[in-house]
């Protein structure tokens, strides 16, 4: 915590403002748009999951649809997919950002509509915070006529020309789980260009509830608004939303500085015009032994290190799923390892980490 959210909660307490709406709710919104820019529209829910599933449903993906999605990510970027009993087409990676491969995903959309099946949506990731090939992917989103949902959960603060990740998909989200770069303690947001788009979400959020005294429904609706005490969490973090993104930019600085000579580490830079807010600090490993070698000497000193995300293709839940892939996101989970980045670390800590890391290389 950053210090001012208690005075946020300690409000929604005061004025028992205790229920999924209230002044910290509009005013979390108001701060993320105002964050964001753009002219984006905001509805703050109760995860970044619930954000994809409304996102998905707004985009009108349902029953027997297709669903183009990267590969290379966390299973709630995919598992909202089969909520709607839709099918997800998984996308491989390219080396450059590690996420979505603009060819790939031209192959994909190619091959499904020579046999008459046009994917509804795109669901792109900026993983570990790193923009995707932005000006790429949405041309061909643009030229076939695909709506895509930005996944970035965990890429608040990062930018791609100068502009906030969150803001280039027909729909965003974010999440501010307990791991994100800012946190609510659990939360997600979803984010449009369209104010409509805003509006249907906060009513499919809410219940769908018509415009009638008594209790009326005429579609199905969900309970994922955002609690007012957990949005005064999210007021609070807002205030130290860049103090956030410098500690984690600083920690990934002092592990490149320190490991970039060692044979065979190597790490993602930043390809032009892309900002990263490195939320995770990540390292390539020359192969799965030595990255499993790393892993477990800092195991051995009660630090926690984390193989990078296991691809969806892989993942045993969707092995039975449509997929393209060219060996890109295998590799990286096979060699890459998160190094600890929390926005809390110290000097010595990270130096104590790098130690570590170079007795098992030299
Ligand atoms: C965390 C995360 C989500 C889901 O957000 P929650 O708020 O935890 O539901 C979705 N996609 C990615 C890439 C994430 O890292």
């Amino acid at each position: 915590m950053g210090g001012g959210e208690i005075a946020f909660v300690n409000e929604a307490f005061d004025t028992n403002w205790v229920a999924p709406l209230g002044p910290n709710v509009t005013g979390f919104e108001g701060d993320l748009e105002g964050y964001l820019g753009n002219d984006m529209n905001v509805a703050v829910l109760s995860s970044g999951t619930a954000a994809i599933h409304l996102g998905l449903k707004l985009l009108g993906v349902g029953q027997g649809d297709e669903v183009l999605c990267q590969s290379f990510t966390f299973a709630a970027s995919a598992n909202p997919i089969t909520y709607l009993g839709a099918s997800p087409i998984f996308i491989d990676s390219e080396a450059t950002t590690w996420n979505i491969s603009p060819e790939l995903l031209e192959k994909a959309i190619n091959q499904r509509l020579s046999e008459g099946k046009k994917p509804k949506a795109i669901i792109t990731v900026h993983l570990y915070g790193m923009p995707y090939k932005v000006k790429e992917i949405h041309a061909i989103a643009r030229h076939y006529d695909i709506p895509v949902l930005e996944d970035s959960a965990e890429a608040l603060g990062s930018t791609f020309n100068n502009r906030p990740c969150g803001t280039f998909g027909d729909i965003a989200i974010l999440s501010f789980n307990g791991n994100k770069i800012i946190t609510t303690s659990g939360g997600g947001a979803l984010v449009s260009p369209r104010k409509e788009i805003r509006d249907k979400a906060i009513f499919l959020a809410t219940q769908a509830r018509d415009n009638a005294p008594h209790y009326q429904h005429s579609e199905i609706g969900h309970n994922y608004r955002m609690s007012n005490v957990l949005a005064g969490i999210g007021r609070g973090q807002m205030q130290v939303l860049d103090e956030r993104i410098h500690a984690r930019r600083r920690n990934y600085d002092y592990y490149v500085k320190s490991l970039q000579s060692i044979d065979g580490i190597s790490f993602l830079a930043e390809p032009e015009g892309m900002f990263s807010n490195r939320w995770l600090s990540c390292i390539l490993t020359p192969s799965f032994t030595i990255r499993e070698k790393i892993r477990l000497a800092l195991d051995e000193e009660n630090i926690e290190s984390r193989p990078l995300w296991k691809p969806m293709h892989m993942q045993p839940v969707f092995q039975k799923g449509m997929h393209f892939t060219n060996g890109t996101s295998e590799d990286l989970f096979n060699r890459g390892l998160c190094l600890p980045s929390g926005s809390n670390l110290l000097q010595e800590d990270l130096e104590r980490i790098v130690e570590i890391i170079k007795t098992v290389l030299l």
